[in-house]
This record gives C-alpha cells, structure tokens and sequence, in this order.
C-alpha cells in the first residue's frame, strides 16, 4: 500500500555522486491522456507518439535555456508525421498524423524512408538551432540514441514505455569529467567501469516497472547498490501554446483583403488547433478588429 504522492506527472532527476553519471526518470499519466483524448489514435499510433513526448520531456531536461525541444518524425508510411514538443517548464504538446489502414510494426516500417528532426528553440524564438538525421532503428529509442551518438552529444542511453495509462522513460548520461567537484573526482577516474555498470543495471528495468512503480522505487530497485542523490521532482503537463492572438497574428500576415473575401464567402473562419482541439473563430466583427489597432482590446496584444 502506497501513502506516498504518487510521483506521475512528474519529471524526477538523479546523479551518481561518484561516477559522474546522471539520470532522469518520468511518468506521465494526466498530462498524455489531455494530449490524447479528443484523438481517437489507434494503439500503434498512441505508443510511438507517446514515447516520443516522454523522450521529449527527457531531452528537454537536458536544456540549458528558457526554451523549448521540437522532436518531429516525418516520412511518407502509414505514420507519415509525430510531433512532441516539451519546454524547459516541462509543458508537452504533440499530435501524429496517420492513415486508417495503419497495422503494428516497427518504427522504421510505419514511418517509411524518414528523418528525424530534433529543434531547440529560445523561448523567444530569436534563436533556433536544428538537426536532421536518418531514421534509424526498430524503435524511438533507437532512433533518438542514435541521433545523440551522431550529433557527438555526451554518451546517453533511453528505456521508453507506454501503456493505455501511462507513458514512461528512463535516461541515463555520461557526464564530462569537468563536471565533478574536486573531492569525487579520484573516485570518478577510477571508477572506469562505471558507465557499463550502470547501463547494465538501467538495463534491466522492465516495462510493467518503469509504467507502474513509483520513480523512487525505479530508482531503488535499479541502483540500490550506488551511491544515488535525487532530487525533487518537478511537475510535467500538458500546456498548447496556441491563443486567439496567435491565430489573430497569422490572419492579419493574410492580409486584411484576403481575410474580408474568405469571410464574404464562408461567413466565418474557422482555425482549427491540431494539437489541442481548439477552434477559434473569426466572424466579419472580429475581421474588421483584426485590422483596426485602435479597438483592440488590450494595446500589449497587438502587434508592432
Ligand atoms: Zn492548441
């Protein structure tokens, strides 16, 4: 019996005092059913897109920014497009695109001849850096382990899991020697068998373990035999970061002649919000406010 808070929806980080190793743990639950329940995703589709918000959320721990992580799959298969996105905030979005016909397989067979796209992002936007690599592998594991080795990141391994419930990872990462304090770091140089001990012992974690036990437990049942700190947890949710604003931005780059003729013929323009379901609407009072600065509601909402 459990009296303990239950530690989904969270995102849990932990560090090897000794061997200059850290790790993460996360388990979502309220969080990834807000990203799925108004998307009637097939078990295939759900799975892939949940574990790549998990690597997402993991990823994004590694920020060293105000931002944001983009992981995007594209291809031209039966999953041509996932997008999961997790800010430095913990805050995760994501949708998959999909086609009605689509059967179990591996990741490489669903998406096709594909890519993986990986984009970090200030939380301004003014900077953005993105790298695309082949897809490679059975699984989205794979296909990020190996974008990390490609993309000469520090040595990092991922244990990924989703049920209909909850969607679970695990990660672990070598750090550079740097980052240990002057009194560990004799035991760190000598601790050289410590990388492969602990991917050993990460290893053997099981699904039902990594969706069902709470993270402390995780981390028990794993590295009780290592010296572990972990730290507080941070809470992860689901957050779309699309508004009327945004979509009233992007109506007056239309132009306000284009804006009055769609609404002329359609009476109303409906913007549909992929990720979170949303519909905003634009009648022709809202058209002629889109374009007329002075009666906008608010004067930090326009735009300059
Ligand atoms: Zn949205």
């Amino acid at each position: 019996m459990h009296y303990m808070e239950s530690t989904k929806d969270t995102l849990q980080r932990f560090l090897f005092e000794n061997i200059s190793i850290r790790g993460e743990l996360t388990q979502l639950h309220k969080s990834w059913q807000a990203i799925i329940e108004n998307h009637d995703y097939p078990p295939v589709v759900r799975d892939v897109l949940a574990q790549m918000l998990v690597a997402g959320v993991l990823l994004a721990a590694t920020l060293k920014f105000k931002g944001r992580i983009i992981l995007q799959i594209q291809g031209k298969g039966a999953l041509p497009l996932v997008v999961a996105e997790c800010s430095s905030e913990q805050a995760i979005r994501g949708l998959a695109h999909y086609s009605q016909d689509i059967k179990k397989d591996s990741l490489k067979n669903l998406v096709g001849k594909g890519q993986l796209a990986i984009t970090l992002e200030t939380e301004n936007k003014t900077e953005r850096y993105q790298s695309i690599v082949e897809l490679v592998g059975n699984s989205v594991a794979d296909a990020i382990e190996h974008y990390l080795v490609t993309s000469e990141q520090l040595p990092t391994r991922l244990w990924l899991s989703a049920n209909d419930d909850t969607a679970a990872g695990l990660l672990i990462q070598k750090l550079p020697h740097e980052s240990v304090d002057e009194e560990n770091i004799h035991r760190v140089q000598t601790d050289e068998d410590g990388w492969n001990r602990v991917e050993q012992l990460s290893a053997t974690i099981r699904d039902d373990e990594l969706l069902d036990l709470d993270a402390a437990e995780v981390i028990h049942r794993l590295y009780h035999e290592e010296d572990v700190r972990v730290f507080e947890f941070e809470p992860v949710f689901f957050r779309c970061s699309c508004s009327k604003q945004r979509v009233a931005n992007m109506l007056r780059g239309l132009g306000e002649k284009e804006v009055h003729s769609i609404i002329e013929d359609e009476k109303v323009i409906s913007i549909h919000c992929e990720f979170c379901n949303h519909q905003y609407d634009f009648d022709a009072v809202d058209a002629t406010q889109l374009f007329s600065d002075s009666i906008l509601p608010d004067g930090s909402a326009t735009q300059h």
